[in-house]
Formats: C-alpha cells, sequence, structure tokens
C-alpha cells in the first residue's frame, strides 16, 4: 500500500470510528487503540505534508488561531422561531395554520436544547464552513473551533446531497459543565455560570486547541438545502443521523395536537433527567410541502413554534430572616425557608438583597412564598401568598444593628445596602479583609484558607493583613489543626507571596470597587504606590476606565490613617509597591516637555500612549496649564479643552505628528 493510500485508510477508519462511538453510542474500538491509530497518522502526516487535508480526524486536537471572526452570510437566513408559554397558545396555533392548511397536519415535537445555534455547511461530503446565528442573516465563522467538537462530523457517511447546510446547537452537557468548573475554581479562576454561556463563549475562543477541551456537543435538528429530497422533518431527522450527525434519539412524530400535548407535559416534568440543559419544545409542522404552504413572517417560520418552559417555581414557608456582613461591612438579609427540590437541587435559602427588597415585597416570617430558580442557578423568591397570612404576621423590621458586633447600621446615600461601619472590631470585616487579601487573585498564600484565618483573627494573632508578616512558626503551632508541617507551609506561603507583582497586591488591598482589571490599571498607570496615594480625584478620573465611584473609593481609603500604616508596614516587610518592570527609556527626545493627552486614538491606546511619552523623557500631565508644552488630540477632544488650549497658546497635535515627534 502507498503512503497515500495508508492515509486515505486511516482517515476514514477513524472517522468511521468517531461516528460509531459519538452517534450511534456504540464503540468498535478500544480507547487505546483508536488512540495508536490517530498517532500513526499524525505521524504519517508529519512526514507528507503535502497529503494534508483540512478535514483529516487529526485536526481534532485543534491548534489554529483566529483573532478576528469574519463575518459571513447564511446560504438562507436563520430564523428565530414564535414561542408560546401555554397549551392555549399552542391551540391557538393551531387554529391560525389550520386556516392555511386545510389537509390533516401532523408535527414533530424536538426538545428545544439551550445553546449556541451553528449552522454547517457541508459539501462533496465534506465539512467546509461553520457560522453562528449571529442576526440570523450574517453571523461569525468560527469554522477552526467547530472542527474540534467530535460529534461534528468531518466526512459523512452516506448518501449526502452535493451542498446542504444544516443546523443545531451546540450545548455543554451538565456534567462536563460542573467538572469544568471543578477545574476552573481549583485553578482559582472563576466558574462559570450556565451552561449556554459557556457553549457560546466558547465557540468565540481564540485559541482552537482550548475549544477542544471544552467538553462541547453538537446537536442537529434542521437540514436546509433546495433539491427537495427531504420531504418530512422526521425523516429529515433520520437522514441526518444516517449520513453521520448526532441527532437526538428524543423527537416523536405526533399525529395530533393532543399528542403534541403529551410529549410536551412529559418533558416539562422530566427535563431535569436528560445530560444536557432544555428551555422548551420546538413544535414544527412535518410536512415540507406544507411548510411551503405556511411559509414564514419576517421573522419566524408559521410551520414551527417554540413551547418555552417556565422557570421552575415551588411554594415554601419562610422560617427566618438571617444578616450577613460582608468584607466592606454591607448588610445582606438572607431568607431561610423550609428546603424545596427546585431545578433538581435542594434549595434552602434565597438572597433579600436589602431593606428595599424586603419593604417592596413585604416578606414577613411564616409566609407562603415562591421561590423561582432561573437560567441563571440563583433562587430567588418571586411572589409571597398574602392570602394564606394570619392575624399574627407582623411586619419585617430590617435590623438596627450590627448581627455580629451590634453597633448603629448606617445606610449611605445612593446604595442600597446598610453598612456597619465599625471596619475595625467587626469579626467578618477584619476576617474578610484578611481572606481576601490571601485568595486566589490577590496574593495567592499557599497553606492558609478562610478558617485558618479565623482561627488566627480569633485568636488574637492577626488583626489584619500586615500582622500575617509577623507570624513565626512557634505562634501558630498547637492551634486547631496545625501540625509542625502545615505550620511551615503556611509561613512559607506568606514569605512567598512577597513576590507577588504591585498590581495583586493593589487588588488584595481590598479597596472597594477596586477589582482586579481597574487595579492593573492603576499599577500599570500610576507605576507604584506612592504616586497613587498622592493622585487627586480628577487626576485619577482622567484614567482609561476609571469613574468617579471608583476615584472616589481611592481617596477615600488612603485618607484612614490606619490603612497607611498598615501599607508601611507591608512595604516594610518587601511586598511589591511598584511595577518591577521599569520604564525602559529609549530616547531622551521629550526631555522636559509636559503632555497632555485628549480623546481616542487609532495606533495607541491612551496609556501606551502615555508609556510611549515617558519612554521618550517626556512627562504627562492631566490638565491644561501654561507650562504645557503640547495637547496629543485624538477623535472626540472635549471642546473646553481645546478652548482652554487656544487660550494658552498651547501646540496642539495628532497623533502621527507625535509619531514624527519621537521618530
Ligand atoms: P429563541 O432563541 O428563543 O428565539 O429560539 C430559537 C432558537 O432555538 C433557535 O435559534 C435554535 O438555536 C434553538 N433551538 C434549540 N433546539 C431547537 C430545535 N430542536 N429546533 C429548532 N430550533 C432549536
Ligand atoms: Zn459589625
Amino acid at each position: 500500500m502507498s503512503v497515500k493510500e495508508q492515509i486515505k485508510s486511516l482517515r476514514s477508519e477513524l472517522h468511521k470510528h468517531n461516528y460509531n462511538y459519538y452517534v450511534l453510542d456504540d464503540s468498535s474500538i478500544s480507547d487505546y487503540d483508536f488512540d495508536l491509530k490517530l498517532k500513526e497518522l499524525k505521524e504519517l502526516e508529519n512526514l507528507h505534508p503535502e497529503l494534508y487535508d483540512s478535514n483529516s480526524p487529526t485536526v481534532r486536537v485543534g491548534g489554529d488561531i483566529t483573532k478576528n471572526f469574519a463575518t459571513t452570510t447564511h446560504n438562507s437566513p436563520m430564523y428565530s422561531l414564535d414561542n408560546s408559554y401555554s397549551i392555549e397558545d399552542l391551540f391557538d396555533w393551531e387554529k391560525r395554520i389550520k386556516k392555511i392548511v386545510e389537509a390533516n397536519i401532523e408535527y414533530t415535537c424536538e426538545l428545544k436544547y439551550d445553546g449556541a445555534s451553528i449552522s454547517l455547511s457541508y459539501v462533496d461530503g465534506k465539512f467546509v464552513k461553520a457560522i453562528t446565528r449571529g442576526d440570523g442573516i450574517q453571523g461569525d465563522d468560527v469554522t477552526a473551533n467547530i472542527k474540534t467538537i467530535q460529534t461534528v462530523p468531518l466526512i459523512l457517511q452516506e448518501n449526502y446531497i452535493k451542498e446542504f447546510d444544516i443546523r443545531g446547537e451546540i450545548v455543554m452537557p451538565i456534567e462536563g459543565f460542573k467538572k469544568l468548573n471543578l477545574e476552573r475554581v481549583s485553578a482559582g479562576e472563576e466558574p462559570f455560570k450556565n451552561p449556554r454561556n459557556t457553549a457560546s463563549g466558547s465557540l468565540k475562543l481564540q485559541d482552537s486547541r482550548e475549544v477542544s477541551k471544552r467538553p462541547l456537543e453538537c446537536l442537529l435538528y434542521s437540514i436546509v438545502e433546495s433539491s427537495g429530497i427531504v420531504k418530512s422533518q422526521h425523516e429529515s431527522l433520520e437522514i441526518a443521523k444516517k449520513w453521520g450527525f448526532n441527532v437526538s434519539p428524543h423527537s416523536v412524530l405526533a399525529k395530533s395536537i393532543e399528542e403534541v400535548f403529551d410529549f410536551v407535559s412529559y418533558w416539562e416534568s422530566n427535563r431535569y433527567s436528560l445530560p444536557f440543559e432544555i428551555d422548551g419544545i420546538v413544535i414544527k409542522v412535518n410536512s415540507v410541502d406544507q411548510q411551503n404552504e405556511l411559509g414564514f413572517t419576517s421573522k419566524f417560520p408559521r410551520w414551527a413554534i417554540a413551547y418555552k418552559f417556565k422557570p421552575e417555581q415551588s411554594a415554601t414557608i419562610l422560617k427566618s430572616i438571617t444578616y450577613q456582613v460582608g468584607r466592606t461591612g454591607s448588610i445582606t438579609p438572607v431568607a431561610n425557608f423550609e428546603p424545596i427540590d427546585l431545578a433538581g437541587t435542594v434549595v434552602k435559602r434565597a438572597s433579600l438583597h436589602n431593606s428595599d427588597f424586603i419593604r417592596k415585597m413585604d416578606i414577613r416570617l411564616n409566609d407562603h412564598v415562591y421561590v423561582e430558580k432561573g437560567g441563571d442557578i440563583i433562587p430567588k423568591i418571586v411572589k409571597v401568598d398574602i392570602s394564606k397570612r394570619d392575624h399574627l404576621s407582623t411586619k419585617t423590621n430590617f435590623i438596627l444593628n450590627c448581627p455580629e458586633c451590634n453597633s448603629v447600621l448606617k445606610k449611605i446615600e445612593g446604595e442600597a445596602n446598610h453598612y456597619c461601619i465599625n471596619t475595625s472590631d467587626c469579626m467578618p470585616q477584619v476576617s474578610g479583609r484578611i481572606q481576601h487579601f490571601i485568595s486566589r487573585k490577590a496574593m495567592d498564600i499557599d497553606g492558609l484558607g478562610a478558617e485558618t484565618v479565623n482561627l488566627l483573627v480569633e485568636n488574637n494573632l492577626i488583626t489584619n493583613y500586615s500582622d500575617l508578616y509577623k507570624l513565626k512558626v512557634e505562634n501558630i503551632l498547637g492551634l486547631e489543626r496545625m501540625a509542625q508541617k502545615s505550620s511551615e507551609k503556611l509561613i512559607n506561603g506568606v514569605e512567598y507571596s512577597k513576590q507577588i507583582s504591585f498590581d495583586r497586591v493593589l487588588y488584595g488591598l481590598g479597596i472597594r470597587h477596586v477589582g482586579v482589571t481597574v487595579a492593573k490599571q492603576l499599577a500599570h498607570h500610576y507605576n507604584n504606590i506612592d504616586a497613587l496615594m498622592c493622585a487627586s480625584y480628577e487626576d485619577l478620573e482622567s484614567v482609561d476606565e476609571i469613574g468617579g465611584k471608583i476615584a472616589e473609593s481611592v481617596i477615600s481609603f488612603f485618607s484612614i490613617q490606619e490603612n497607611i500604616m498598615i501599607i508601611n508596614d507591608l512595604k516594610f516587610y518587601g511586598l511589591n509597591f511598584e511595577n518591577s518592570e521599569k520604564k525602559i527609556i529609549k530616547t531622551n527626545k521629550l526631555a522636559s516637555q509636559l503632555f497632555v493627552v485628549s480623546g481616542v486614538f487609532t495606533k495607541f491606546s491612551r496609556d501606551e500612549l502615555k508609556l510611549e511619552i515617558e519612554k521618550n523623557g517626556g512627562k504627562v500631565k492631566s490638565s491644561i496649564s501654561s507650562k504645557t508644552s503640547y495637547i496629543i488630540a485624538g477623535d472626540n477632544m472635549g471642546p473646553s479643552k481645546r478652548l482652554k488650549a487656544e487660550t494658552l497658546n498651547v501646540t496642539i497635535i495628532s497623533e502621527s505628528d507625535f509619531i514624527e515627534l519621537i521618530k
């Protein structure tokens, strides 16, 4: 056998195994043998790049990078679906279509997969392109990413038509989603919110190798072709399966609208037994001739309708309201109710957000309440059944004192929450600030967790995060669960954290509204903590992405004497309070020149531009004065700045003038 034939035979064999495994759910080869054959193919392909095939089974592992997803027009529009929410709505729909179609109508009932819709194009039995739905007319070309999904056939099995599109949904099965989140959390990353957003987000990752690691699945439900071989929706699902596509086994052909109702109600109560999420049922007129008779409105086909499940709701009784104190002293009321089963999990708590929410809902102890779990998995109270109250029911009064330290709570103007302002002695605040400081995205201290922090605080060993650096093994040895080894690990972890970069230290300080991104921005802009501490409100506000709320919070943090003392201690212990990558001075061309930057630029971001000025010896100021040497004006320079520049006779230059200047 020639190499060419050998490669061809390996490819077709592997495609077949893939189909058996992922579509027929019947594996015909052991994983081990499969991997061996794949490896053999890969090696042959490496030796013979002239035999490259963009649809080889080896492309599944990914590797292509897409920087910009090309906007691509669909061969035929991807319509959305009309929605219905009740049996009556479905009856109405049937009435509407029966006015147009006289003959008896049969329906296919399918699950409405909750993921990201996709359109796949095939030519001569080969996968050529994948486009997201986008606005229905145009979507993004995500071909490289889609190729990594095992259930998308790259080569079809049999009897395909020359050219067609097939539409379906990319979903992330629940088990895979949970596993992915476990991995993320243990790597210190934010968990994803829900499988649907994760699936659609995954399609837009730039690195297809990353996509190949995501547990995605493609379920197909509609062949779009013009040769006329597909006579009915039900049949088309059968054909799609034969060709090698992954088609859900749960679709049925219903002879009447009553049979449709049976299907709907069956899945309304059994949806949580499926391996992936569905948000309803899709009902389609089965006959393609009848579909053509019915046609489309401007938005959706008249021959199909989605039946949307209600978010699952359940009634229970409110047992108590407790109050949690956050790291910043904010008070969150929490409803505790009799446990209920909701969307597959047991739920016994829901946030009541703040006093306004309680007042608006008029929630009281022993109330019968309805709890709902929407797409975002967080349970919420949506209704109070006032008719079930007795005469003893009394209005809920929001607490006046902190549940932890008893100090009087304050409501800050313009904020929804109450606050405990006893920042220095209120245990959850003291401990919360330290917990934030040691968290993964901040100092990431190995060997120290929330419980140990509580233990250290309770034992008066630490009262703020700088105290961590005073700890010695002998101080902690003998505390609960703290043997020699774990004590050493903790101390080493603390020591090691001195390496952490300035932006993360800044984030760790726990300044309100200064999250990871803002901390990076500030660290980058100011370069060291002293510059940041001196910054005025106006100066802070002129930094990209920093608004008034953040500016105010930064100023207020540094106006507290205790915070300054803690920072001084941390400096003394050797933490990073300036960027280590020193600005590399390239030239001295702009020495002793003062610049003001205003507007939006095309070649640089504002910060890059400022950095460029500094690298060439210049200085950047936020406001114009008679000392200003140049104003670099981008698009949308403010009119008041322009007026001021003209009055003071300061030279205004463009971005390209600037580039000339430093050339
Ligand atoms: P909506 O996004 O609520 O307008 O619903 C329309 C979307 O439902 C379509 O764009 C598809 O992505 C999705 N969908 C999920 N399952 C199916 C199915 N079996 N048939 C048709 N569309 C479906
Ligand atoms: Zn308190």
